[in-house]
């Protein structure tokens, strides 16, 4: 199909889309809509025309360094496959080096690749992380995504303020001990905040075979309310109570969500 059998064919779909809804089509607003959404649908679109190799040419170069390597904050804009509605947010990814490192914008060019085809915010996530991976052949990669969706906000449950976070984890990221100190590393040096629950800080030092999937290390992003105390604590000593085993060890010492809740 040429360009521009493929835009009228688009074109001829939008209006039909338009009549459907109950518009006139003729109408001096929408008589250019149909080219403009189909046009604006093929540039939302345009990663479906990229692949991992020519998005990253030959922007890879030696380097001795095997310290994290970490882009966060990446914007990206991507369509649900489900309603084909918006959803947006930010994008962290790290990497260790073995030997070379990647240009830092072929970072946000693969995410801008996989954010343009109509996704989900999971496989995304785990698209970017093995293209990284395949791309540098690194140690190891972690992809974390902050996201709303639009699909969730302005239909459906309605729940504007909902973030869907998700990550990804390849070699060194996954697995016991020294992987769960690289993705608390990954996670502190993106903004994933501080884990609000014993229960979460377990999840966090889990390999990620124990809780499915890659995802262990999901933390609430940092504009998350930390979980208050609600236990124990005696005002008057300021000593802990009994009870208070959410902040408190055995041998009284406070944990560090306690100082952050308030619970002495
Ligand atoms: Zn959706």
């Amino acid at each position: 199909m040429t360009e521009a059998e493929r835009l009228a064919r688009m074109s001829d779909a939008v209006r039909t889309l338009l009549e459907c809804l109950g518009e006139d089509v003729s109408r001096e607003g929408l008589v250019k809509t149909p080219q403009r959404m189909a046009k604006a649908l093929l540039a939302c679109t345009a990663g479906y025309h990229e692949t991992v190799e020519s998005v990253v040419k030959d922007a890879l170069f030696e380097c001795t360094s095997e310290e994290m390597v970490v882009v966060r904050d990446i914007d990206c804009f991507s369509m649900c496959e489900h309603h084909v509605l918006p959803w947006f947010g930010k994008v962290h990814i790290a990497y260790l080096p073995a030997g070379r490192v990647l240009g830092l914008s072929k970072l946000a060019r693969l995410t801008d690749m996989y954010a343009k085809r109509l996704q989900i915010q999971e496989r995304f996530t785990q698209q970017i992380a093995e293209a990284v991976q395949a791309a540098t052949g690194a140690l190891g990669v972690a992809v974390r995504a902050d996201c709303t969706h639009m699909c969730m906000t302005m239909r459906g449950v309605e729940k504007p303020g909902a973030i869907t976070t998700t990550s990804h984890f390849t070699g060194a990221f996954r697995g016991g001990d020294a992987s769960a100190a690289l993705r608390v590393e990954f996670l502190l040096r993106t903004g994933g905040g501080v884990v609000a629950t014993p229960a979460g800080a377990a999840a966090l030092l889990m390999p990620p075979a124990a809780v499915g999937g890659g995802v262990a290390g999901v933390a609430p992003p940092a504009s998350l309310p930390v979980a208050a105390c609600t236990a124990g604590s005696d005002p008057d000593s300021g000593r802990a109570g009994d009870s208070c085993s959410s902040c408190h060890a055995a041998d009284g010492s406070v944990a560090p969500v306690a100082a952050a809740s308030g619970c002495r």
